[in-house]
């Protein structure tokens, strides 16, 4: 949602999607009102809920926001072209050639491109084309039964994600918000050995069995739950699947590139496949852009971070989303154990731990770390103390500010609806405690001014003071607003936002933090360190022409 707010998209999402705000876990099915709840309003995000689409619905939000772009007449926007498959592609010096065919009529065509990102999926040709880009890993060895049905009981909530959590094997009950008693039903069906296990059979992240008939279903739910009976009618689908925990070695060969399923792929419970993907392309995307422009200084060592940062990102939710599968379904005596009596006391007693739990679940606890990837600014204030300040690495802070609209009047704005008018360019924002907007009062300005004209092309400055309040008439004309007086500036009025990126009023210092256009921090310093994020800059971005 994050992703989609910075872009613009997301507004069809929120008004047609289902917003579910707890995870309800029955453990005992002879005393359903005692089920725990966690609510998912208590999380560390702007949203207070998981938000449901369905997926060929996420499709055509996007398509549709493509053509409003196009119907704008902006430039380079590109049709989305579903008949055409990519047969095979070869990576040239300086570009890549690249083969596809109009499945409709057969006709093939050529494509010259600079890059090639395949998106195509857990069977990605783009992956299987280049000898030595594995898709490591394994096939679980549970079966699962897949449903999507009309459920109409009260414990069954369209806003909620319902589960029976039982050692005869889990259920899990999403909202689809087609309509309110519409619901896609998951139910582990049994642990078989899996024979096959090369990944031609993947699909999805899934590999398909033998479906289930609708009536084999009920009997299912009937004898798990029972004595409450819950009614499967009028299915779309029915399927059967295993889960297959699998990703590449690599992200990136050359011209060529990889992301979302094509790169890794797990078990669904816990809902984050097209959210790991879409991350990947935010990642992925402004990094190809700057290389397009010729904007970025070292082009291999961008490019390369697009790997060393989401690599270790996929990694992890294939282990995360795993480990949560094995203690939701596995029916062994210390699996049992941990679900059963130490879940439930840890959750009762260490709010924290639900807290954890729900925003790593959510992917709002990421953060890349700047060992890994060479294009974050690996910086050490110069003393301990000061080591709050927000890291490279650490994704973006929202918080409320005020613009400055006139004379009189301040119109509220909040840090995330900045990054949203920034999101083409990098943001470089001087925090400026209480130390004054005008270069004469502090010289600070005078640098921000003079990085802003070495990287015009790529960096957007603002300044956000600490003054309780500024005047429009003390507000100094810059050179960098370009549309309007104040737009650059903003205040605070509560002190929260510094604190939040770790600019202190006990240390007395004003700090520059620049945050990329995927809303991860590049760099932080504190102002005696300008010099530093400079030589950083000298080795990221390109200057402009002055
Ligand atoms: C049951 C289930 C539930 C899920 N629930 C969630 C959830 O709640 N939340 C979540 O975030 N994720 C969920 N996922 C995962 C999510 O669906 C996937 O992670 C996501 O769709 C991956 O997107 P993608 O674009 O990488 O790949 P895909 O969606 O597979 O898209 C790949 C596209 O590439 C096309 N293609 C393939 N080969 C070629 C070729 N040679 N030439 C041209 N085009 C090609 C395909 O036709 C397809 O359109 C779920 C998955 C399943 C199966």
């Amino acid at each position: 949602m994050d992703i989609l707010d910075n872009r613009g998209l997301l507004y069809p999402f929120l008004e047609n999607g289902v917003k579910m705000k707890q995870l309800c876990i029955h453990q005992d099915v002879h005393d359903p009102n005692n089920a725990f709840k966690a609510e998912l309003s208590n999380m560390n995000s702007n949203f207070s809920f998981a938000l449901m689409n369905r997926q060929n619905k996420t499709v055509d939000y996007l398509i549709d926001a493509l053509h409003e772009k196009k119907s704008m007449r902006k430039k380079h926007v590109p049709n989305v072209e579903f008949c055409m498959e990519l047969i095979k592609y070869e990576e040239k010096d300086d570009h890549v050639f690249a083969v596809v065919k109009n499945t409709k009529n057969n006709v093939e065509e050529e494509i010259i491109c600079q890059y090639l990102v395949g998106c195509d999926g857990v069977h990605s040709t783009v992956r299987k084309r280049i000898n030595g880009w594995t898709f490591e890993g394994q096939t679980l060895k549970s079966s699962w039964a897949l449903a999507d049905v009309e459920i109409d009981h009260e414990l069954v909530k369209y806003d909620q994600i319902t589960s029976f959590v039982l050692n005869e094997g889990l259920i899990v009950i999403f909202p689809l918000g087609a309509r309110k008693n519409t619901f896609r039903f998951v139910a582990k069906i049994g642990d078989e050995e899996k024979k096959n296990e090369t990944n031609d059979h993947v699909t999805h992240g899934l590999t398909n069995e033998t479906h289930m008939t609708l009536e084999e279903l009920q009997k299912l739910v009937d004898e798990r739950i029972a004595p409450i009976k819950l009614e499967l009618k009028n299915p779309v689908w029915i399927s059967n699947f295993k889960i297959n925990e699998r990703i590449v070695n690599r992200y990136r060969t050359g011209r060529v590139f990889i992301a979302g399923d094509a790169a890794h792929c797990h078990s669904p419970l816990g809902g984050q496949g097209m959210n790991l993907g879409i991350q990947d392309a935010h990642n992925l995307a402004f990094k190809l852009a700057l290389v397009i422009r010729n904007q970025a200084v070292d082009v291999n060592k961008l490019l390369d971070s697009y790997e060393h940062e989401r690599y270790p990102v996929g990694k992890n939710i294939i282990e995360g989303t795993g480990y949560l599968t094995k203690m939701m379904s596995g029916n062994d005596y210390f699996t049992s154990f941990l679900r059963t009596c130490v879940a439930p006391i840890l959750f009762q007693f260490f709010p924290q731990s639900v807290f954890n739990f729900q925003n790593n679940l959510m992917q709002n606890n990421l953060h890349y770390l700047p060992g890994s990837s060479e294009i974050l600014h690996k910086y050490k204030p110069r003393s301990s103390a000061e080591n709050k300040l927000i890291e490279a690495g650490h994704y973006v802070q929202d918080g409320l500010l005020m613009k400055i609209t006139s004379h009189k009047s301040h119109e509220r704005i909040t840090m995330l609806d900045i990054f949203r008018s920034t999101a083409l360019k990098h943001t470089l924002v001087l925090f400026t405690l209480n130390k004054g907007v005008t270069a004469d009062c502090n010289p600070l300005i005078e640098t921000l001014l003079e990085i802003y004209n070495d990287y015009k092309n790529t960096i957007t400055p603002i300044i956000i003071s600490y003054q309780g309040i500024v005047h429009a008439a003390d507000v100094p004309f810059m050179p960098f607003q370009e549309e309007g007086r104040e737009q650059h500036i903003f205040v605070e009025r509560k002190f929260e936002l510094h604190e939040k990126y770790g600019v202190m009023k006990e240390f007395g210092k004003q700090a520059f933090v620049l945050v990329r256009p995927d809303l991860y921090v590049a760099s932080a310093v504190f102002e005696d360190d300008v010099d530093e994020l400079k030589a950083f800059l000298d080795q990221y971005l390109t200057k402009a022409d002055r």
